[in-house]
């Protein structure tokens, strides 16, 4: 096992604090090798955005760039820059919008611009005339999110412009579903309906459609047909479903264990009551440990009274509420010892913690739960 750590402040060696994020390198890349089967011929970008859905931005990029993804898409600018800081070449979409004056760090980065209005390609192509740089765009068609781009019911001219700036290179043209995780596929539909009417443009003016792309994972598993030049699968490469009713046609697994020890046992007695706001007392006698996780890890305090752990093979209550950096857990009459593994995520005999039965506890979906493990737990990778 070789273990490579993404942490901002300390290396391997050092890691003292027993609470970590286990990430699976092979699960990861039989997940996109399967996706990738999948949706073939199509393209693929992965989506990394929010520290790769908590998995860890420069790790993953470096093991898309080794499985050798079309591109990789982040939301954010600062996301890109900290992509090529580390080396990564592919190329690499910032989803989000631009904002204030970034274009010359997009230009200077060769990141590939998100554009979602004709005033932003007017500044796009003045500046690359300046920095003698062909910029890279995408252009955003909004075809039923009312986020961001051009509506699609309006788009002619936007499509246009891009085409007509020679320090342009319009390289894709994209939307987005907001319903691709449903049972009902007919907004998903419409909205590719929608966007193929957009596209016709290049067909009517004889112009090569650049790279067409709008599903996410939800469309990857459900719509086919919406897979046209390239897929963004995001949760999904991560194991995890964008929903419980999503139709699971490739079936991933989840590349992530959420770990922590035990440092600390005793008894509580009956009527003493476990944490702030004195919000739970036993009953009766109990043994009980702590667990060094709190919400400033991102275990989310909205799951006080639901959430269980795993410590070898066996489901236990969290007591009381949450605190910032530690919880305690009621073991009844068992035993367990300082240093025994602590499950919050993962599987372990017949029993298994997921990602989801965190949402569920905290009243989410699984996206926040992964995009909320903070910074401040080390990433591991099983490589
Ligand atoms: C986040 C995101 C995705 C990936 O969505 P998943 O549901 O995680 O697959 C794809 N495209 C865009 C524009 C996104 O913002």
């Amino acid at each position: 096992m070789n273990n490579y750590v993404n942490h901002p402040v300390i290396s391997v060696d050092e890691i003292i604090r027993p609470t970590r994020l286990e990430i699976d390198i092979k699960v990861l890349t039989e997940n996109y090798n399967k996706i990738k089967e999948y949706v073939a011929p199509a393209k693929m970008m992965p989506i990394l955005k929010a520290n790769a859905y908590g998995h860890g931005l420069v790790r993953v990029a470096q093991l898309m760039e080794e499985l050798s993804a079309d591109y990789i898409g982040v939301a954010v600018l600062e996301e890109g820059i900290l992509l090529r800081e580390h080396g990564i070449k592919i190329p690499i979409l910032i989803l989000g919008g631009l904002w204030g004056n970034q274009i010359p760090l997009f230009l200077k980065h060769d990141l590939t611009i998100t554009a979602s209005s004709i005033g932003k390609l007017d500044q796009i192509n003045e500046l690359a005339g300046q920095m003698k740089i062909r910029a890279k765009v995408h252009l955003k068609i909004d075809t039923g999110m009312e986020r961001l781009g051009v509506h699609y019911y309006s788009a002619d001219k936007f499509l246009e412009t891009a085409v007509k700036y020679s320090n342009i290179s319009l390289d894709g043209i994209f939307s987005h579903f907001a319903n691709s995780e449903k049972e009902d596929f007919a907004y998903t539909r419409l909205q590719l309906e929608r966007f193929n009417e957009v596209l016709y443009f290049f067909e009517k003016h004889s112009i090569k459609t650049p790279l067409r792309h709008i599903s996410n994972s939800g469309a990857i598993l459900q719509t086919p047909e919406a897979n046209l030049d390239m897929v963004r699968p995001g949760i999904m490469l991560y194991g995890v479903y964008p929903s419980a009713e999503v139709a699971k046609t490739i079936p991933v697994m989840p590349a992530l264990k959420w770990k922590s020890l035990v440092v600390y046992f005793k008894v509580i007695k009956a009527g003493h009551p476990v944490g702030y706001g004195s919000t739970w007392a036993p009953d009766h006698d109990i043994r009980a440990v702590t667990v060094p996780v709190g919400y400033g890890d991102g275990y989310l305090r909205s799951m006080s009274h639901k959430a269980e752990v795993l410590i070898k093979g066996n489901r236990y209550p969290v007591a009381g509420t949450f605190s910032m950096d530690q919880i305690v857990v009621n073991i009844e009459n068992d035993s367990v010892y300082n240093a025994d593994e602590v499950l919050l995520i993962g599987e372990d005999g017949n029993n298994k913690i997921t990602v989801e039965d965190l949402a569920k506890w905290a009243g989410t979906i699984p996206y926040e739960i992964l995009t909320n493990i903070n910074t401040r737990v080390p990433r591991v990778y099983i490589e």
